[in-house]
């Protein structure tokens, strides 16, 4: 594999085409922005974290039977994974109350929910990613309602394992964004990462914010937390 032409420069990583025009390599950078690029800063080490961290659950899941665009980690911040078609849309899934979901429903953060929701954001940085449902997905031509169900049952499959993985490390999964995208085939894989960046960690008994929140609302130990959930999945 030989790494190839910049694709795509992202916020958080960035994307380089490969020797086989079916493969990528991502990179993973320390860049973390939030409030939809407002806010922007470096978080020391994150890309290495990051790219651990989604290798291990991106592992996982291939065991239990969940297709990614997972290849292999080729370096500290590289990984090399399928090229794919990628669906226009964020994918929430939520466990418990927080985040934007504090104001929207009016329930305290911490709340559990009885059963998980799944939301879709359109990835457009210059709208701010809104929320969509599946008449805006349909209208915009965005995906099928059969890439929608296949995008959901994946999803909540994604949810329940990761929840069992985390659980027996004292972390409890309270919300989550995941993307897919279409392989050649036109099978729908999960993609992109899952990481404290895109995902909400709590420690299971003190509650403590182990993930990009830190960042976010400048609670300090942003590092040490992203350390903590590395550490916790994989030591
Ligand atoms: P953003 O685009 O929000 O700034 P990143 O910095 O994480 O996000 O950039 C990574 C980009 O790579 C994202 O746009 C993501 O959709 C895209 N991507 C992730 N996995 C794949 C893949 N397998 N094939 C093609 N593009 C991908
Ligand atoms: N999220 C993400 N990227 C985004 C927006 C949200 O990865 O652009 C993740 C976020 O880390 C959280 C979940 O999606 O785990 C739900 O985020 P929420 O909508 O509550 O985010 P907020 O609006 O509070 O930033």
């Amino acid at each position: 594999m030989t790494k190839g032409n910049l694709l795509y420069e992202g916020k958080a990583k960035s994307v380089f085409e490969t020797s086989n025009p079916d493969e990528l390599l991502v990179y993973f950078k320390d860049d973390a922005t939030a409030g939809n690029g407002e806010k922007h800063g470096i978080i020391q080490g994150k890309g290495v974290m990051n790219n651990k961290i989604s290798t291990f659950f991106f592992k996982q899941l291939k065991d239990r039977g969940i297709a990614t665009h997972f290849i292999e980690a080729v370096s500290d911040r590289e990984m090399l994974v399928k090229r794919l078609d990628m669906i226009k849309l964020e994918i929430v899934i939520r466990n418990i109350v927080a985040g934007s979901l504090v104001k929207r429903l009016g329930m305290a953060e911490g709340t559990p929910l009885s059963v998980p929701i799944i939301e879709y954001d359109y990835k457009s940085d210059e709208l701010g990613d809104p929320m969509f449902n599946r008449w805006h997905i349909m209208a915009l031509n965005l995906a099928t309602i059969n890439e929608m169900n296949a995008i959901e049952h994946i999803s909540l499959s994604v949810n329940t394992i990761m929840r069992s993985i985390l659980k027996a490390k004292n972390v409890d999964l309270i919300d989550f964004k995941l993307e897919f995208g279409r392989a050649k085939n036109g099978e729908i894989l999960l993609a992109d990462e899952i990481s404290p960046d895109n995902c909400r960690f709590w420690d299971s008994e003190t509650q403590e914010k182990l993930d990009k929140d830190r960042f976010r609302h400048d609670l300090g130990g942003v590092e040490e937390a992203y350390q903590e959930i590395l550490n916790r999945l994989t030591l």
